[in-house]
């Protein structure tokens, strides 16, 4: 199939992390998709990428990939995590469009069409808001909720609420994606670094549709604490105000004793007072030290400038139109 100048290509990336049971669900709905979109001009392909699955993922890939020409795979060393699975596949996008789709079904593949329909309309980023997240409890939903209060107030890149990785990049905010190279990748705060003309496209979060979320609340704030750190120093500022205002209040609690004692006599009393003090200002500064090291250990992290993740292996698709490297 020679490249035609008057279709598009789209290239959907799946991460996925030990999926083998959802991604046999999931690939019929995406190829069904793939060939509705097919007559509308649309050259559509799937890239897999397998990130460290222990679990017969890749065999899974492997049938899938010999039953569909258009789906490419794509193995790391190890497992790197999905913000670097995502990045791997989207650095293996071979031109044109590509979409991020999770591998447990929980974004609707049958959905494609209204984001390619809105890059159509000249749109550079559309993204998938949840209206409703299924299966998923109070606590999740009311901490994110938070999160997204959090990371709005704090950071000045845009970062949309309730927007995950479901999205759509046209070939130039692609490129310019795939430009950030850093290590700590908070990808909605990336993609909302990029820019461009962006739009949301409102959907029902589905329940998964096999296995279970990989993302626990001690993950959960670990990503939570990542978004911050990465989007925003607000933090180190909020510490260098706590502690101009201790040393206010210090400064001024310090002439009042000064003032008591010169009139009054000192007594030496004062040990709860003197012990209340102490342990404040070193509960303060501990976390203001705390603050430093979150930022402190990013930095030492980028200065290292290891590549983002390893390739194992990368098996091009049958149907790809140019041979792939
Ligand atoms: N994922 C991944 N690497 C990981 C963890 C997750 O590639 O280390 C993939 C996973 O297979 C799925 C997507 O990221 O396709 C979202 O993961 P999950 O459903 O566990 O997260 P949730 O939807 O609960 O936020
Ligand atoms: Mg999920």
């Amino acid at each position: 199939m020679s490249p035609d100048p008057t279709r598009d290509t789209l290239t959907v990336v799946v991460a996925a992390f030990n999926e083998a049971g959802s991604l046999p669900l999931l690939h019929p709905r995406v190829a069904t998709v793939l060939d509705a979109l097919a007559g509308d001009g649309i050259d559509g392909r799937v890239l897999y990428v397998d990130d460290g699955s222990r679990d017969g993922t890749w065999e899974v890939l492997q049938g899938v990939a010999a039953g569909d020409r258009r789906v490419a795979l794509l193995r790391l060393s190890r497992n790197f995590g999905k913000e670097a699975a995502l990045t791997a596949g989207l650095d293996r996008v071979d031109g044109g469009a590509a979409l991020i789709l999770d591998a447990d079904g929980q974004d609707p593949p049958e959905l494609i069409p209204q984001f390619v329909a809105k890059w159509r309309e000249g749109f550079d980023d559309v993204h998938g808001t949840r209206i409703e997240r299924e299966g998923e409890g109070w606590l999740k939903r009311a901490t994110a909720h938070a999160f997204y209060r959090v990371i709005g107030r704090l950071s000045k890149t845009p970062i949309p609420r309730d927007t995950g990785d479901f999205r759509l990049l046209s070939p130039r905010a692609l490129a310019a994606l795939r430009q950030l190279r850093e290590r700590h990748r908070f990808m909605k705060g990336l993609f909302g670094w990029v820019g461009f003309n962006r739009v949301s496209i409102p959907y029902h979060r589905d329940a998964r549709v096999a296995g279970h979320s990989k993302f626990n609340f001690w993950r959960l704030w670990n990503f939570a604490l990542e978004g911050i750190t990465s989007f925003t120093t607000a933090p180190l500022r909020l510490a260098t105000y706590l502690g101009l205002a201790t040393a206010a209040v210090a400064f001024a609690y310090g002439v009042m004793i000064i003032v008591k004692a010169l009139f009054w006599g000192d007594r030496v009393a004062g040990w709860p007072t003197m012990m209340a003090v102490i342990l404040f200002l070193g509960g303060v500064q501990l976390i203001a030290l705390g603050l430093i090291g979150e930022y402190l250990g990013r930095l030492y992290e980028e200065a290292k400038q290891r590549p983002l993740y390893l390739v194992d292996v990368w098996q091009p698709a049958a149907d790809s139109g140019r041979d792939a490297s």
